[in-house]
């Protein structure tokens, strides 16, 4: 038997022949990285053995603990039956019960599920599916080939999710490559463009969407949005009531409305899916990271029976979707997020986690009042925690300056894995973290934090 390399090899290793994503290799060159070897519930354990909270839910993905018993088991069962066969021209078991499963749990008038891998293509396929949509089933309607997105969208890091998404930082250098969208101010509460105040302002901030859906609407063929938060933009909610009135104005101007749950779906804002709390139901839904408990790279476009109709035809007519993946469908990704279905049931996880909610709610007031900390916000356990050089003024820090990296490594040291977004501290812990887990986390968020200086 060979023994395994050790810490120091594999950081050479990593080192040598690794590219990290979202990563400032430089940087990662000079640093010891930590080497994540297991997991065992809200835990991280590296290969020293060092035990680490998973504040970020291994990035918004992990929702019932590492290492779950009944999750572990369905992966080992489908093993022992199938790895992979293809989607194309053949079906498989799994994928027709976690189909069959995930549009009774979905909202009602979604009714088909069309697979892919990643959160990213969920949402390609979301708007191909629209695009092809609009020339089938209504071609006089004319060339409704572009989309309107929020500013600060973030739907993932191919082409065409980069086209709808709005993250400067990440974006800008893509521009030549993609198409092109109307773009509509979000709501942002805490630096509200309108320097109005929820709920007095009335969302007066939905008034230039209806401009621009009034006046666009000819060339629109959907408006895609992250439901009740923007995440990747830093944790940005959407007051309520918002929502609901993109629907209607949707339906209204007969542009499609396409959800991108991939962060928020599978009970991450206290529902299952973030469209319950306005109990809208969109023409086409995007879901990822939870599917399958944060397990295995599995996600899913689901629509309606009217779009679906759309592709229907004889052969010749040449109206299939034609979009596939060499991994459509896989068998293992689908059984085990069947089984991450069969937990939330099993465990009651939704009804256990609003209590859990309330106590997040509570637990954050006093890292409120730290002064550097100009917003929290805050849907189910999805949290982001703005650091600002100046809370008065809600001046923020540069970029350059790292607060929210800084904080992050000093909870890192107190044994709690944050992976900051720009200024905003952000914390997604695994909705299966217990009482006890989350106090720990937020004691050490709130020690970290205090460690800005007063200047
Ligand atoms: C993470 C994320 C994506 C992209 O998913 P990947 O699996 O990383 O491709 C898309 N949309 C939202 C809202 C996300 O948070």
């Amino acid at each position: 038997m060979t023994r395994p390399p050790s810490t120091k090899q594999l950081r050479n290793w990593d080192h040598r022949y690794l590219w990290h994503p979202f990563t400032q290799m430089q940087e990662w060159a000079q640093e010891d990285p930590l080497i994540i070897k297991r997991g065992n519930g809200s835990y991280l354990i590296d290969t020293e053995g060092k035990r680490y909270l998973d504040g970020t839910s291994s990035i918004w993905v992990n929702l019932h603990g590492h290492r779950h018993p009944v999750l572990n088991q369905a992966i080992t069962k489908q093993l022992n039956s199938i790895a992979h066969s293809t989607f194309l021209g053949l079906s498989n078991p799994p994928a027709i019960e976690l189909a069959r499963a995930l549009i009774q749990i979905a909202p009602k008038g979604l009714t088909r599920v069309f697979y892919s891998d990643n959160g990213s293509t969920a949402v390609e396929i979301a708007l191909k599916m629209a695009v092809q949509y609009w020339q089938q089933r209504h071609p006089k309607a004319g060339p409704k080939n572009t989309f309107l997105h929020l500013k600060m969208a973030y739907h993932g890091d191919t082409i065409g999710a980069v086209s709808v998404g709005n993250i400067a930082l990440f974006h800008s250098r893509f521009k030549p490559l993609l198409f092109p969208t109307l773009a509509a101010e979000p709501p942002y509460c805490y630096r509200c463009p309108l320097k109005l105040a929820y709920p007095s302002c009335k969302i007066a901030c939905i008034d230039p969407i209806e401009q621009i859906l009034k006046r666009r609407h000819r060339e629109l063929a959907g408006f895609i949005i992250e439901p009740l938060m923007q995440a990747a933009a830093g944790m940005i909610p959407q007051p309520a009531g918002y929502l609901k009135r993109v629907r209607e104005l949707c339906t209204k101007y007969k542009v499609l409305f396409i959800t991108d749950e991939v962060a928020t779906g599978f009970g991450r804002t206290g529902k299952m899916f973030a469209c319950e709390h306005e109990r809208i139901t969109p023409d086409l839904m995007a879901i990822s990271k939870g599917l399958t408990g944060g397990y295995m790279p599995l996600a899913a476009t689901l629509t309606t029976d009217e779009i679906y109709q759309g592709f229907l035809g004889t052969y010749d007519e040449f109206k299939t979707f034609f979009h596939g993946h060499s991994f459509t469908g896989n068998p293992l990704g689908c059984a085990v997020a069947l089984a991450n279905l069969q937990v939330f049931r099993q465990e009651k996880t939704l009804s256990r986690l609003s209590a859990k909610i309330k106590m997040l709610t509570q637990w954050l007031k006093p890292i409120a009042d730290i002064p550097h900390v100009g917003d929290i916000r805050q849907r189910g356990f999805m949290v982001g925690i703005e650091l600002v050089q100046d809370k008065t003024t809600k001046t923020p820090y540069p970029l350059s300056a790292k607060a929210g990296h800084h904080v992050a490594a000093i909870a890192r040291s107190k044994g709690l894995i944050l992976r900051p977004i720009g200024n905003v501290l952000v914390l997604i812990p695994p909705l299966s973290t217990t009482t006890e887990e989350l106090k720990k986390m937020l004691g050490i968020i709130k020690k970290s934090i205090e460690t800005l200086h007063n200047d």
